[in-house]
């Protein structure tokens, strides 16, 4: 008999035919401060089993239970076989059963389980969960004698509706129903009202509704085990799930591992209760023990949102869990600290209190929001728990954009208080400012935001299958739930302004709209969410910069009454330490340049003089010379620009000082820079005193099928040698009139759209004539550095003649995405989403760089580019410079620098750290 060899498995196991699996412990029981897959790790058990198995090992109160690795999920899905492990899971099970002194399925002292599942990487609520399993028949005696008979009828109500609803496919709501039409019969608002025989009734119709559907429920705790097991490692390719993965980039080949573990009850009476705490306050960073909990509930309970909790700490209510169930508070804090020490991250803890004793179910690391990322990094330095180089692999790049994202000013928020739009007060569940038009399904919210309109979803609560309607929104409303609600952690994740348990509102789906404070508002009506403070306003806001703009950049909040500015400062100081890539900005104003060096860049990267061709004194004067029909003519409107174009630069240089200043010689096709409606071109005729007609014939001469493919970049330069001629006079006179003042700028003269070496070194000739005849009048020889873009597929081809005259390459890798996919820039959303969405491509080549593709012709470029001319600079200026996954691209691909628009400085800093970190430990793990 042959035996299949084993495959390679990214759960960081050989998978393992059943056959061998006698041989390999793939089962790992946990309990009685044993843990035996403690140091495993997610990769094998999943964050939830690893989490179980350290609180274990540390000593804190787990009920005892066992994980099945993440290598049995993949054999499984492949075979549909779980024999291998049964082995070892009657195992572990007897060993859960002596540690509880109950029996599995025992008709007198029954063991109840939950079986959960757990990825290496948190899906908060994607993947399958039945508790309270094991509770047949038999056990329901045992458990009534020994937890009484409505408790008994409450849990069997729970596993009927979860085992049927999971295994048997049947849906929820065929459940629901009776629940509901009890409730109402008795008048009760909380399903805790019902009375035993009230619930022996729910629970005859839920065995009903399974016998209708054909289905038999199993009677047999081992076949309920088995049939849920199955079950929860199936679930992880449900269409939640791999919808989540898409987004989240979670690999298909990890799997998700089982844990299988003894059900403890927070519904068994006032001295339970069920909660979930965060080591430190997930929105804002602060040292300060936050959760909240349900008194008398199951874990659902609370995560649903469907009872509003109360908090854990005293609050002055009388409700907390400190005031109302002082030791177990105490115990928890005890674990807090615990934990925090242990993990050296805020944890996001569960927990459960039956009859006065804490268990925890679950600890892993916190999602929260980039006000929180920064400060827990940075205090748990200035803590001695981690180093400078960890705090800053803590947070992700873009977290760093909520700490730029706008609020509402106060001013104009109190107005729109007093003067009656204040809609409700909610929960503070995703910082920042968002206004938009209202949806009320997803749906709807991702049709809305197609056509472009901002939007904020308003839900009653949120499910995972709201996740793109979440996506495509700007904010997030729900007006029931907590600050742990579903759509509290996923917005939180996602960075989204978000509020929730606003209990005000009632939402009308049929009538599509909200009601609250004698206040309606219909699908399409403008709402303003302010998720710092948690209030819902009716109409638009105006917004506001955020605090860390305020400090840096408007200079209206002193840095030292921010202590979140600080936390800031210091991490990107940290990163700025550790990264190789050097950052610069895109800037074409002095404004810009000024924005861009506070931020932290080392330079521009690029300015697009065209922009400044734009102003409003400008625009004449360069119409002049685009309708001029002789160089004469054209020279006489050049003289105009002249001087304007010079004071450009000299406002850049000045903000600048030393750093390198690239200017990129005009662009665009000169046809954008003439008007095309009728009345504009009159009114333009009027003011360059030609006729329309002559306008008109001007336009139509410009005309081109492909603009992008046109007569644009050096093509201009080349047959229109003036233009070029008269910008970079504008730059040398500038450098030499800011070095008068003393100043010692950088001038770094760019090329753009070049294909062939004759291109470049017919300007670059250009460029050295005016420049050595600037430096005559002048009296001065300013420095500079003439370089190209690379944005033509050929040049990237060609790069070694090219870079043969050339100081510095920078990618224009917008261009060159453009010509490499032979995707228009500006038409490409027509089918790119539908692309993405069938899996054509895997991202926007546009927002994310395309490695094997346009990499490629990066990385041959500058190999080729530094093997002709040693020390060639280069660079990155396209949009791709400020996304985190395309600058640790660059940085492999042994760039120079990257540049990108002042407010994503920041993220491009931290990015070009993180890239440089990971390297560091890919390379010290491998030595
Ligand atoms: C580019 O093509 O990447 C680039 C930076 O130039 P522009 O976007 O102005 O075409
Ligand atoms: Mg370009």
């Amino acid at each position: 008999m042959s035996v299949d060899p084993p495959t390679g498995s990214a759960s960081g196991r050989a998978t393992v035919s059943p056959l061998m699996a006698a041989t390999v412990k793939r089962v790992h029981y946990f309990g009685d401060g044993h843990a035996e897959g403690a140091g495993l790790g997610k990769e094998i058990l999943g964050g939830k089993g690893s989490g179980l198995a350290e609180m274990t090992a540390l000593g804190i109160p787990v009920p005892p239970g066992f994980t099945i690795e993440t290598s049995v999920c993949l054999d499984y899905l492949r075979t549909g076989n779980l024999d291998g492990v049964r082995p070892e899971v009657e195992e572990a099970l007897a060993r859960v059963e002596r540690s509880t002194g109950r029996k599995f399925g025992d008709a007198s002292n029954p063991l109840l389980v939950s079986v959960r599942s757990g990825a290496r990487s948190s899906m908060p609520g994607m993947m399958d969960t039945i508790l309270n399993l094991g509770l047949t028949r038999a056990a329901m005696a045992g458990l009534a004698a020994s937890a009484g008979e409505r408790f008994a009828l409450d849990c069997r109500r729970r596993f009927l509706q979860m085992y049927s609803g999971i295994v048997l496919e049947i849906p929820r709501e065929e459940f629901e129903e009776f629940l509901t039409r009890r409730r109402e019969e008795k008048g009760a608002k909380f399903d805790s009202e019902l009375s035993a025989e009230d619930l022996r009734w729910v629970v005859d119709r839920y065995e009903e509704v399974v016998r209708r559907r054909g289905a038999s429920f199993p009677d047999d705790p081992r076949e309920q085990l088995w049939g849920a097991i199955g079950a929860v490692f199936r679930s992880w390719n449900n269409p939640r799930a791999k919808e989540y993965r898409r987004l989240y980039r979670i690999p298909e080949e990890w799997g998700t591992a089982v844990n299988v573990q003894a059900m403890v009850f927070g519904n068994r009476g006032e001295r339970s209760a069920t909660g979930v705490a965060f080591t430190r306050d997930p929105a804002t960073g602060e040292k300060k023990f936050y959760g909240e909990f349900l008194a008398n509930a199951q874990g659902e309970d609370v995560v649903a949102g469907i009872r509003t909790p109360h908090p854990l700490a005293a609050d002055g209510s009388g409700k907390s869990l400190e005031e109302t169930m002082p030791a177990a508070y105490a115990e928890l804090v005890r674990v807090r600290d615990l934990v925090e020490k242990s993990f050296r991250d805020m944890q996001d803890l569960e927990f459960t209190i039956e009859e006065g004793r804490v268990y925890l179910l679950q600890t892993r690391n916190g999602k929260r929001t980039g006000f929180a990322a920064v400060r827990v990094a940075t205090d748990m330095v200035a803590e001695g728990l981690i180093s400078e180089k960890e705090a800053v692999l803590r947070v992700e790049p873009e977290q760093l954009v909520q700490l730029l994202a706008p609020v509402f000013p106060a001013k104009e928020k109190e107005a729109a208080v007093q003067g009656g739009r204040l809609l409700a007060r909610g929960l503070p569940a995703g910082p920042g400012a968002a206004c938009g038009r209202i949806a009320f399904t997803a749906d709807r919210a991702v049709e809305m935001a197609r056509k472009g309109d901002p939007v904020v979803l308003v839900r009653v609560e949120t499910s995972p299958e709201d996740s793109a309607g979440m996506h495509a929104a700007v904010g997030i409303l729900t007006t029931r739930g907590g600050i742990t609600s579903h759509a509290s952690v996923v917005a939180r994740g996602m960075g989204k302004t978000c509020v929730v348990g606003a209990g005000e509102i009632t939402v009308d789906e049929r009538r599509h709209e909200l009601r609250a404070r004698n206040l309606t508002a219909k699908e399409g009506d403008f709402l303003s969410v302010d998720g710092t403070a948690g209030d819902v306003l009716l109409g638009q806001l105006p917004t506001q910069p955020s605090e860390v703009l305020r400090v840096l950049v408007d200079g209206t909040l002193p840095p030292e009454k921010s202590p979140l500015f600080a936390s800031f400062q210091r991490l990107l100081e940290w990163a700025d330490g550790s990264r190789r890539l050097g950052v610069r900005a895109n800037a074409d104003t002095p404004t810009d340049a000024r924005v861009a060096r506070l931020f932290g860049a080392e330079g521009i990267g690029l300015c697009r003089t065209e922009h400044m061709f734009f102003g409003e004194n400008r625009i004449v004067a360069v119409r002049q010379m685009i309708v001029a029909d002789s160089e004469a003519d054209r020279r006489k409107a050049l003289a105009k620009l002249l001087p304007m174009q010079r004071e450009d630069f000299i406002g850049i240089f000045r903000e600048m000082g030393e750093r390198p200043v690239t200017i990129r010689l005009l662009d665009p096709p000169l046809h954008e820079f003439l008007p095309h409606e009728d009345a504009a071109v009159k009114k333009t005729a009027e003011e360059l005193g030609i006729t329309a007609e002559k306008l008109r014939e001007r336009v139509r001469s410009l005309a081109e099928a492909n603009p992008m493919l046109g007569h644009r970049g050096c093509r201009l330069g080349i047959t229109y040698p003036e233009i070029y001629e008269t910008q970079v006079r504008a730059i040398f006179e500038a450098a030499a009139a800011v070095r008068r003042e003393g100043l010692r700028p950088s001038p770094e003269v760019m090329i753009p759209l070049v294909g062939t070496k004759g291109e470049f070194d017919r300007l670059k000739i250009m460029v050295d004539e005016t420049a050595r005849l600037v430096a005559g009048e002048t009296g001065d020889a300013v420095p500079y550095r003439v370089g190209t873009m690379i944005e033509i597929p050929r040049a990237a081809l060609r790069a070694a003649e090219i870079a043969a005259n050339c100081d510095f390459f920078s990618f224009g890798t917008n261009d060159l995405t453009q010509m490499t996919y032979g995707y228009s820039r500006d038409d490409a959303a027509s089918f790119l989403p539908a692309y993405i969405e069938l899996g054509i491509l895997p991202d926007d080549p546009f927002g994310t760089i395309d490695q094997p593709g346009v990499g490629e012709l990066v990385s041959i470029a500058t190999e080729r580019g530094r093997a002709a001319k040693p020390g060639l600079k280069v660079g990155v200026c396209g949009e791709h410079g400020g996304d985190p996954r395309s600058i640790t691209f660059f940085h492999g691909a042994g760039l120079d620098y990257v540049s990108c628009s002042p407010f994503r400085v920041a993220v491009a800093r931290l990015a070009a750290a993180h890239a440089a970190l990971s390297k560091e430990t890919a390379a010290s793990s491998t030595a």
